[in-house]
């Protein structure tokens, strides 16, 4: 069992790292929020005091963290001019240690830390995951990585305690692109599953009668299959729950403008994903940000 030092225990670090518990490895955490220490600490893990002291004596360093700004003030340290790097964990590691962060975030930040930390001999990989917090929770989250092949193999152990599909993208920010990818087509099968659902309800249509036609058909999507956004239709989802997220808007939009970003860089001129952007920011300038990203059925209700 490997020791592991994990570090952001958000709504989604919170459960990876009280898997990893579960799975018999030995864990210390450190977050900003003290309560969110004390979660874990109930389950078994020891609690640091800063993000230097949680990585002492690790084998694995893990981060669940917002966002880019946040990443790179982790492993590079704070840039202040000069001091640049100073500060960071990447310079307090060495090259015995395998550092994932499992984090969302903008690809070249991920490039950027990535290739420090191979400057530095320090196997790193970027592993954002998709599933969400109820995967998150019963440890069958995928995880998309970039990083060299060696550390891939080495992070299976921990990976594999979290999550059921590990996959290896590609070099240093494949992952990010992967995630981006993934998420860009997820907002626009969902908008699709919306409108047409909602097409065939104006014109007469039972929508879980409507659903099993396309779901034997080929407008079959994991939308539609999984998570219908029609309330009433299937058990379980948000859709059926008032739109308790699940995935909230306010993390679409966010994912999106990463796509965005990822599409920019390599000149794809995505207009599909572009106008399911424009749709999301709008559903959330209505006040759905902390809804689920389903509800953006409602749009089409007026
Ligand atoms: P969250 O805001 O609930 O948790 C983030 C945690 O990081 C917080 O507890 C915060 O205190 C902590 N933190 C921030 N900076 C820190 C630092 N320097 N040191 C220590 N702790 C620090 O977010 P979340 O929902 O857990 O999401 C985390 C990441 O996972 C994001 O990048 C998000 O986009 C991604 N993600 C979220 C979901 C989801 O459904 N929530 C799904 C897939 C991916």
């Amino acid at each position: 069992m490997a020791h592991v030092a994990f570090i952001g225990l958000g709504n989604m670090g919170g459960p990876m790292a009280g898997n990893l518990l579960t799975a018999g490895h030995s864990v210390t955490v450190f977050d900003l929020v003290p309560e969110a220490c004390a979660a874990l600490a109930g389950q078994g893990a020891a609690v640091a005091d800063s993000g230097q002291a949680a990585i002492e004596g690790a084998e694995y360093v893990i981060s669940m963290l917002p966002a880019g700004k946040h990443v790179k003030g982790l492993y590079l340290g704070e840039d202040k001019g000069e001091d640049k790097g100073e500060g960071g964990l990447l310079a307090r590691l060495d090259g015995s240690v395998t550092v994932l962060d499992c984090s969302t975030i903008d690809a070249p930040t991920a490039r950027e830390v990535g290739e420090a930390a191979a400057a530095a001999g320090i196997g790193f990989m970027d592993a954002p995951v998709s599933g969400g917090v109820a995967a998150a929770k019963a440890g069958t989250l995928a995880f998309m990585c970039g990083g060299d092949a060696m550390t891939f193999e080495k992070a299976r152990v921990v990976l594999s305690a979290m999550g059921k599909n590990i996959f290896h993208a590609g070099p240093a920010g494949a992952g990010q692109v992967a995630k981006g990818c993934n998420n860009m087509l997820l907002a626009i099968h969902m908008i699709g599953t919306c409108e047409a659902l909602e097409m065939g309800a104006r014109n007469g249509l039972d929508p879980k009668v409507l659903s099993e036609i396309m779901l034997a058909s080929s407008g079959r999507n994991w939308s539609l299959e999984v998570y219908n956004p029609y309330p009433g239709v299937m058990d379980g989802v948000p859709a059926s729950n008032d739109y308790q997220p699940g995935f909230m808007v306010d993390l679409m939009v966010k994912d999106l403008g990463l796509a965005m970003d990822i599409a920019g860089q390599a000149g794809v001129d995505n207009q599909m994903g572009q106008l399911a952007r424009k749709l999301y920011e709008a559903h959330q300038a209505g006040g759905n940000g902390p809804r689920d990203f389903s509800s953006i059925l409602e749009r089409l209700k007026g």
